[in-house]
């Protein structure tokens, strides 16, 4: 305990009482409120432990942080000083204390199995409960990083659990994982520990998906030095789980040919810029390119003109701050019958004190545009109008009421009595938009590009700017399409996307939102419908008119807000509202318009931003259950990640952006729940495959940090600032760069679209034995396989050889004895493999099956004596192995006459020589292996010719009973 400084010690105010001494364990840290920053010092004196800081945020208040016994809690509260908060007591710190040694404890146990692993297994393992999934290798500017995911069948979280801002805080309670990773030389170059990655936003249990890591290797000067070849993942349990590390990008994805044309975006545009640019360049290339109307024109960019009247203040179109009580009590909201730009702009209103007694409440209108409301006086002149008052008056007043509407702040009930205005207050829209920027509903326009745009060709629709604010995104698009139709013909790969697919482009989908992001709210993200204008609530006012809008990206039909999906909410004013109701507004209907006018459309690429994902359906799941919409075919998934290997390379080329493998997958699996969501539209109900990308992968600085891009960073150098003010540093020609290396993830997904278009064959698929007959499949394309071990021929209705949990790789298929293992493989495009089969013999006396006639003989490789050396008298040998497979009752190998090797025209004097380790057997026989020698002398008067010597010779097994 501290030392008692002070004696007793009188204030004018209260006697203060020394602290008393007790036994550390026994105390709590709570925090007080003080009356000042001299009681703080005083009580200091008095030898109270008080933590570093004092809280003086709140005016006449001082928050203090003090250590204390329940006894000196007792001697605080005494003087008047109430505990307010508690930070800290002691079950909370023996919790702590436990909680620490059983992470301790756990992650020795895994650490330990690891070892056990790499030698002698010292405990039990629990054998089958760790399965290894990633284990991924990438160099960025930040240096060497490996990404490793697994999972535990032994997983467990903490139940109940508090839920806090709708996230359920549980703890992972199962065993701890711990990876280690390992060169090509088998010893370790490396370990940490996995976090379990539990998703928060499932309540009221947060569900266990798996285990993930991610570590840096080493800084950029390490770039060069191998990659690691294995990663172990080692339960506290004691199993272990290996497999072999991949190179997540950095795999020589294509570079664009000698004179590619590409860099075509100069600066962030707005919508009517990005449609006036793919008309240009539809008129610019009209044998390639088509520019169409979508048939739904948006809501518009318009707002009602409003202002605010009867505050204390005026109304100038601020956002900030919100009326106090009293304020919002008499504010008058008064709104437009017309949209601002068609005659409610400039309306004028005016609450006029009469200056004299016992007047009545009055409402005229002059000029059609002018409502002036003398105020109600009592006997003294003071005014007696309410807000209540005034709005039924207005809207009591014919001429006023077919100008505007009157209507009360939010939930107030209008009892304040109005403050007269000093002045007319003009009713606005408050858009910012140069006068030159068109109001009212605007026509969505959409490039397409193909030599055939007769619905022949594959298509692949690629829509951006569905959110507002992401405003690298229309450039992604721009960027693409330009470098399309500007390559025709001279690029071969463009030439041959272009004569072999339909592409469609939307540079932005949310037309009226991203004008109202550029230029009057830089965070929106919605469309700019109001829909609090039919909401009693309220904020129908010009203080709310930022959080008006629907959520584009959470409107469509396929586990939709309204068909209980998580995600999306109901309330106006919610940054993920779903609309009043599925496909409710022109931009979505759009989408839909496109998918089901154009039924070629195969592929379709949704481009959000930020973060740096590359994600396909599902995208939505139930709120308490988690219930996804269902999994595509593991063969689908595969051909997903076969194509983000692809295209994930390709963004890579630009400059060394590894969108993470973390963050590639399932919507559901590496972000969130998105209900309504277009790539499930696209999925679910169009059978298009819905890809997302979101650009604006966090950049890697050269110490290994990330730095966050946002929506707007800076478009081009320091200087040039972004939507958001200055340009961060790191950020240098961020939003240039998006657009650039985005495109080349376009690129790359129409090339995975023209290998569709042109695949026609079947899938190969290996059957690749394990020890104890467990066989794994592996196949030359992605491909969903099926198979039967009952003998009976497979199709897509049999067993699909396939995970137990997303994310997850297949367990092997086990043969029992004596059954057949046949299968089928299917490639995305549909070709069908013809079955295959294997089979694993029984050996002789076991009980029933059947033993098809074997007599098998395989060599290892071919054996070579090395360089002969002329003049130099030397006996050469070398040796290979022959595996002989019999189910006869006996067997003899025998080697053709060995002659001499030859070159040419040329043989060597000396014969060659062969030797058999075993030649007979007299019982069947498996995997036997035969020694076969041989061994060539040269002499030293030998001629030899320039060349290789070489024979052929023939291995015979034969048997006399079959
Ligand atoms: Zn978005």
């Amino acid at each position: 305990m501290r030392p008692i400084m002070g004696a007793l010690v009188a204030t004018a105010a209260i006697a203060f009482l020394p602290a008393t001494a007790l036994a550390e364990d026994g105390e709590s840290v709570l925090e007080f409120k003080l009356p000042s920053k001299a009681t703080a010092e005083q009580l200091i004196k008095l030898g109270y432990d008080l933590g570093d800081g004092l809280d003086q945020s709140q005016p006449g208040q001082v928050k203090a942080t003090i250590v204390v016994t329940p006894e000196e809690k007792a001697q605080l509260e005494a003087m008047g000083y109430p505990a307010v908060a508690t930070i800290q007591t002691p079950a909370d710190v023996d919790a702590l204390r436990a909680e620490r040694q059983a992470t301790i404890d756990a992650e020795a146990a895994a650490k330990a199995a690891l070892d056990g692993a790499a030698g002698a297994k010292t405990r039990k393992a629990a054998v089958g409960t760790v399965r290894a999934q990633h284990a991924d290798y990438w160099e960025d500017a930040g240096g060497r990083w490996i990404s490793i995911e697994g999972t535990t069948t032994e997983a467990s979280v903490t139940n109940p659990c508090p839920v806090v801002n709708n996230r359920a805080q549980c703890a992972y309670t199962g065993p701890a994982l711990v990876a280690s990773w390992y060169g090509a030389d088998g010893q370790q170059v490396g370990t940490g520990t996995l976090q379990a990655y539990l998703d928060t936003d499932v309540t009221p249990v947060a569900p266990y998906l798996y285990h993930t890591g991610k570590f840096r290797l080493g800084d950029a000067s390490t770039i060069g030095t191998p990659m690691p070849t294995t990663v172990k993942i080692a339960s506290a349990t004691g199993d272990v789980a290996t497999m072999a590390v991949s190179k997540w990008v950095g795999n020589g994805a294509p570079e664009y040919a000698q004179g590619f044309k590409q860099d075509f975006n100069t600066h962030y545009v707005d919508p009517q810029e990005g449609y006036a640019r793919i008309t240009a360049l539809a008129d610019e290339f009209p044998n390639i390119a088509t520019v169409q109307a979508l048939p739904n024109k948006t809501a518009g960019y318009q707002r009602k003109a409003q202002t605010i009247v009867g505050m204390s203040t005026a109304y100038t179109g601020q956002l900030t701050p919100l009326p106090a009580a009293a304020d919002q009590a008499k504010a008058v909201v008064v709104t437009s019958k017309a949209w601002g730009h068609e005659g409610g702009n400039g309306i004028g209103i005016r609450l006029v004190n009469p200056g004299a007694a016992d007047e009545p409440l009055v409402v005229g209108v002059s000029n059609n545009r002018m409502i002036r409301v003398n105020l109600a006086t009592d006997s003294a002149g003071a005014i007696t109008t309410t807000a209540k008052d005034v709005v039924d008056a207005i809207n009591g007043n014919a001429q006023a009421a077919e100008l505007v509407t009157a209507s009360l702040y939010r939930t107030s009930t209008g009892t304040g009595v109005v403050t007269p205005g000093t002045a007319t207050s003009l009713l606005s829209d408050w858009l910012k938009a140069p006068a030159s920027y068109p109001r009212g509903p605007q026509t969505v326009k959409m490039l397409r590009i193909g030599k055939h745009q007769d619905g022949t060709k594959t298509g692949v629709f690629i829509y951006c700017q569905e959110h507002a604010r992401e405003w690298g995104t229309p450039l992604v698009c721009l960027e693409t399409a330009e470098r399309l139709v500007r390559n025709y013909g001279t690029d071969p790969e463009t030439t041959q996307l272009i004569d072999n697919l339909d592409i469609f482009i939307v540079p932005t989908i949310n037309a009226d939102g991203a004008a109202y992001s550029m230029y009057d709210n830089n965070t929106q993200r919605r469309n700019m419908v109001n829909y609090c204008a039919s909401n009693p609530t309220g904020n129908n006012d010009p203080f709310a008119r930022n959080s008006w809008g629907v959520d584009l990206n959470r409107n469509f039909t396929v586990g939709s807000f309204f068909d209980g999906f998580q995600g999306a909410g109901n309330v106006c004013t919610g940054d993920t509202f779903a609309g009043p109701s599925e496909l409710s507004e022109p931009e979505t209907r759009n989408e839909a318009y496109v998918q089901t006018t154009y039924p070629n459309i195969k592929f379709a690429m949704n481009v959000h931003s930020s973060g740096g994902y590359f994600m396909w359906p599902p995208g939505a799941y139930k709120p308490t259950t988690r219930e996804t919409l269902p999994y595509p075919p593991y063969g689908t998934l595969n051909y997903f990640d076969q194509t983000a290997a692809a295209v994930l390379d390709r963004i890579y080329n630009y400059r060394h952006t590894a969108v993470l493998p973390s963050q590639t997958g399932p919507v559901v699996d590496v972000l969130y729940s998105a209900a309504g969501n277009s790539a499930d539209e696209a999925y679910y109900s169009h059978g298009i495959v819905g890809y997302d990308f979101e650009i604006g992968a966090s950049k890697v600085l050269p110490n290994g940090q990330s730095q966050s891009t946002g929506f707007q960073p800076c478009y081009g150098a320091v200087g040039t600032g972004g939507g958001t003010g200055t340009c961060n540093a790191n950020l240098v020609n961020e939003g240039h760069d998006e657009g650039m290396e985005f495109a080349n993830g376009n690129y790359a997904l129409l090339a995975e679209a023209l290998a569709y278009e042109n695949d026609t064959a079947a899938p190969k698929v290996d059957a690749v034995t394990g020890s104890d007959r467990a066989v794994t499949f592996k196949s030359d394309e992605a491909a969903s396989i099926y198979y039967t071990l009952d003998g009976s021929t497979p199709t897509t209705a049999s067993t699909e050889w396939k995970p137990n949990r997303p994310r997850e790789k297949p367990d092997p298929v086990v043969v029992p004895v004596g059954a057949a293992l046949k299968w089928i493989a299917v490639d995305f495009k549909g070709n069908v493999s013809a079955v295959q089969t294997k089979a694993f013999t029984t050996t002789p006396g076991d009980v029933g099956g059947t033993v098809p006639a074997t007599l098998a003989l395989t060599l290892d490789g071919t054996p070579s004596f090395g360089p002969f050396v002329p003049g130099v008298e030397k006996d050469y040998a070398t040796q290979t192995k022959a595996n002989v497979i019999s189910t006869a009752g006996d067997a003899t190998l025998s080697v053709s006459d060995p002659g001499h090797l030859t070159n040419g025209a040329f043989t060597l004097p000396e014969p060659l020589r062969v030797s058999l380790s075993k030649t007979t057997w007299t019982a069947p026989v498996a995997n036997d292996k035969v020694d076969i020698g041989f061994n060539q002398l040269i002499k030293s008067t030998d001629p030899l010719r320039t060349g290789t010597y070489s024979k052929t010779l023939t291995f015979t097994l034969s048997t006399t009973q079959p």
